[in-house]
């Protein structure tokens, strides 16, 4: 099948080299210049684990190709998918369409033959009608459906998820787009649930999902704080509940809370979309504001350790929202040590992959160390702040030797608070 999927970002390119390895003929669009010329330069733009490889052997087979040009990428397509950013508005926090308004009319006029286009983007309920209404203004005379198509990739997993997918939900208003889905989701025949619904239910269930989980995240994370008042584990509770099949044992690893370019934005838009309609979305709206407060509580954790401590040295291990990725939208740890700066904090970061993408952000507001014993030098208080496996072998004899106060605030219980205790140190977790 031709493909064309406009918009190269996280889900955009692990989406087309995926397609690509499925044996299809796929072009990547991005308006991008500087992204198209690196991805056809050969240079990957974004870090997930197996995605590099991919990229090369469907490059060098010519299934995968990189342009700037909607009409490269989109005439002779059978298929175009929309997978551009649907960021929250910055006013009133619903999901800002700019991009999928201006892609839906930037694909319009080079539509040939019969296409479906396919909106991957996480969007809000009835955008299909107005993808559809805008391409039918611009190009009265296109052959085309429009489906939903959403996407539930893991970043850090993006390529496992591509090919292991729990579901594939769409959303489509005709047999005769439903096929072209079939087919192109033929390989996954058998091997995972396909769900064809109305497309505003595919909409709806994409925004349903991400809510219920950010819900459950901030449900363990309150569960973490009656923990350490009461003198239970949240570990050990977490496994309690999540033995129970109607609980299931996902999504209970309490922390610094939900960050990335997903939960926060789509819970907000959700709320927007409920209070459009009058609908009273309460769960929504209080994970909303926990969610928040939590990273302002976990700064005070951290400010109050070394709150005795003129110019204290913060060291931080952890920049990217979650392990697995170099993204650090909504990050918690970049909300924190954006908390901690607005403190005058002196602070040194470490994190594996999204060095650069913080950079970006925070310039050099904070110092940024080449590995994790380098950011403990002198140091009053270690922050983990990200679950990168790699932290969880971190030397405690040899950070003894570095830090100047041996203080760890471990916002995602990776280290072994017992023996950094034996040692010393004063460590306080999460939940427990
Ligand atoms: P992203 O910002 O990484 O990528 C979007 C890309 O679209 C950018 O490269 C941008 O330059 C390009 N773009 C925007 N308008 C364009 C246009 N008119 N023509 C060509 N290119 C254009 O975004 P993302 O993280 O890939 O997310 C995309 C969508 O997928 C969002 O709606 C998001 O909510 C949803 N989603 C994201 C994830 C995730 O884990 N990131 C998971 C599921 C769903």
């Amino acid at each position: 099948m031709k493909v064309g999927i406009i918009g190269t970002g996280y889900v955009g390119l692990p989406t087309g080299v995926g397609l690509a390895e499925l044996g299809n003929q796929v072009t990547c669009i991005d308006r991008e210049i500087s992204k198209i010329d690196a991805l056809k330069a050969g240079k990957i733009t974004l870090y997930e684990d197996g995605l590099e490889d991919l990229f090369h052997k469907n490059v060098k087979e010519g299934r995968l190709h990189f342009t700037t040009s909607m009409k490269e990428g989109v005439e002779d397509a059978d298929l175009v998918i929309i997978a551009v950013g649907t960021p929250p508005h910055p006013v009133t926090k619903e999901a800002d369409m700019k991009y999928i308004h201006a892609a839906a009319t930037e694909l319009a006029e080079y539509l040939t033959g019969y296409t479906v286009i396919a909106t991957k983007s996480t969007v809000p309920v009835g955008t299909g009608d107005d993808v559809e209404a805008l391409i039918q203004k611009k190009n009265p005379f296109a052959d085309f459906d429009v489906v939903s198509l959403p996407e539930f990739l893991r970043e850090g997993f993006a390529v496992h998820d591509f090919f292991h997918p729990d579901r594939i939900v769409v959303g489509a208003n005709t047999e005769k787009a439903k096929n072209v889905i079939k087919e192109l989701y033929k390989p996954f025949e058998g091997k995972t649930n396909m769900l064809f619904v109305k497309r505003r239910s595919s909409e709806t269930i994409k925004y349903a999902s991400n809510a219920f989980l950010a819900i459950k995240i901030h449900y363990i994370n309150e569960m973490a704080n009656f923990c350490e008042k009461t003198g239970a584990d949240i570990y050990e509770v977490s496994k309690g509940m999540g033995l129970d099949s109607r609980i299931g044992p996902k999504f209970l690893n309490p922390g610094p809370g939900y960050g990335g370019s997903c939960f926060p934005k789509d819970t907000m838009a959700m709320s927007y979309m409920a209070r459009q309609n009058n609908v009273d979305m309460t769960l929504i709206n209080a994970a909303i504001v926990g969610n928040s407060n939590r990273k302002k509580q976990m700064a005070n954790r951290i400010l109050d350790a070394v709150k005795e401590i003129e110019k204290p040295k913060i060291a931080v291990l952890g920049l990217a929202f979650k392990d697995g990725t170099d993204d650090c939208r909504e990050s918690p740890a970049m909300e924190i040590v954006g908390e901690l700066l607005e403190q005058g904090a002196d602070i040194t970061a470490y994190d594996p992959k999204a060095m650069g993408t913080a950079c970006m952000l925070v310039g050099n507001k904070i110092q940024y160390a080449d590995n994790m014993y380098q950011v403990l030098q002198d140091a009053d208080v270690l922050a983990i702040l990200t679950e990168w496996n790699e932290f969880k072998t971190l030397d405690l004899n040899k950070a003894n030797e570095l830090m100047k106060h041996k203080k760890i605030i471990d916002c995602r219980n990776l280290i072994d608070g017992k023996q950094a205790n034996d040692l010393g140190f004063e460590y306080q977790g999460i939940g427990r």
